[in-house]
């Protein structure tokens, strides 16, 4: 079995001389334990800021240390009631071919006819979760809202995009870095209307596609398009603040939107959130996202790298949007 270790911390953009492969044994479960197989991993962009020496809402990885994450598996061994070999798991050890986890640290999950088990990881899981507590609950979300979405072709925008659809926005729109990434928002995920951030000023096309503002921005990004989002926000408007990838990998502070001040005038809420603080919702997504997936409602798309040794790479080439969806590593069959 092998595992990835955070080697160095990265400063600035992360390289692959920050992580190390490790030849390891394939553990034996404890009492209370199962080994599982992962068959595939998560990489995100919160393991960044895990990978910084700083306090945060979550812990930093240690030097030295395998890093974790979401990862589905099958359980091969087992020394805990209630699982059994077989049995499929959803768990937090990723970055490693086998995991001991502790039987109440798994989520037993099954197979649905037609998804992939890695939509555990994306549309059904985390992310899911993400973009729909993030739009209804922490926006504050409503019938005839139009929205904006950055980083919309990714694993979170591109459920914000169609949940905002689905649930009667007046219009969606979307912004992403390729001229693909902004057909696959107006084709296939039915966006209004979307544009390439890469290519002109976030302000002036924003303005551009929603001429007559916007009452919800789901900031995924920050920096520019947060300021460019205050600016197009309706009085009354809300933003949910759910990540601002834009700065993970700055070297330094960087500067906050300089026209903040248009929260007062406008009466704007800005409310962030952390998904883990939302998981009463899970089955409430989960059955309704589930069900507009069951009728072809909703599509989601992944990119999948293979091998654990590819991992590094992965979590690299998805902070600088090489995936369309939910990035992933496939481990095992
Ligand atoms: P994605 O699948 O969206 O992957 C990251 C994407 O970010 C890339 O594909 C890239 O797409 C885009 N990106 C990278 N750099 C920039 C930049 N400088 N400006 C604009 N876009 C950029 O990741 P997730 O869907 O998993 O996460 C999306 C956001 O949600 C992140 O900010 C993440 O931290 C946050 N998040 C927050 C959670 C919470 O609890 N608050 C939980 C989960 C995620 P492109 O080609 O378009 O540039």
């Amino acid at each position: 079995s092998r595992e990835i270790r955070l080697a160095s911390r990265p400063e600035g953009w992360p390289t692959e001389e920050n992580f190390e492969l490790v030849e390891v044994g394939v553990p034996a479960p404890g009492e209370g334990e199962v080994l599982v197989r992962n068959r595939f991993m998560s990489v995100d962009p919160y393991m960044r800021g895990r990978m910084n020496d700083t306090e945060s809402y979550v812990p930093p990885f240690e030097l030295g240390r395998p890093l974790d994450g979401g990862a589905v598996g099958e359980v091969v061994e087992s020394r805990a009631p209630g699982l059994a070999a077989g049995d499929l798991v959803l768990h937090g050890y990723g970055w490693r071919e086998y995991a001991l986890v502790r039987a109440d640290q798994a989520r037993k999950i099954e197979e649905i006819p037609g998804v992939p088990l890695s939509a555990y990881l994306g549309v059904l899981g985390m992310p899911g979760l993400t973009a729909y507590v993030g739009l209804l609950d922490i926006a504050a979300f409503k019938e005839g809202d139009a929205v904006f979405v950055s980083g919309a072709a990714g694993a979170v925008g591109s459920l914000v995009g169609q949940i905002a659809r689905l649930k009667g926005a007046s219009r969606v729109v979307g912004s992403a870095g390729s001229q693909e990434k902004i057909a696959y928002l107006t084709g296939k995920l039915g966006f209004d209307a979307a544009f390439n951030y890469k290519t002109a000023p976030v302000r002036r096309q924003l303005a551009q596609v929603a001429p007559d503002g916007i009452d919800v921005y789901f900031d995924n990004v920050g920096g520019e398009h947060l300021e460019a989002a205050l600016d197009a926000l309706k009085t009354y408007g809300r933003v949910a603040m759910c990540g601002a990838i834009s700065v993970y990998n700055a070297a330094g502070p960087v500067p906050g939107p300089s026209n903040l001040f248009l929260a007062v005038g406008k009466r704007l809420t800005l409310r962030g959130f952390i998904v883990g603080d939302h998981y009463d919702r899970m089955t409430d997504m989960i059955r309704e996202v589930g069900a507009w997936l069951r009728d072809g409602e909703i599509t989601f798309e992944e990119t999948v790298v293979d091998g654990l040794e590819n991992s590094p790479r992965a979590f690299i080439d998805m902070l600088a949007g090489a995936n369309t969806g939910k990035m992933l590593v496939r481990l095992a069959r």
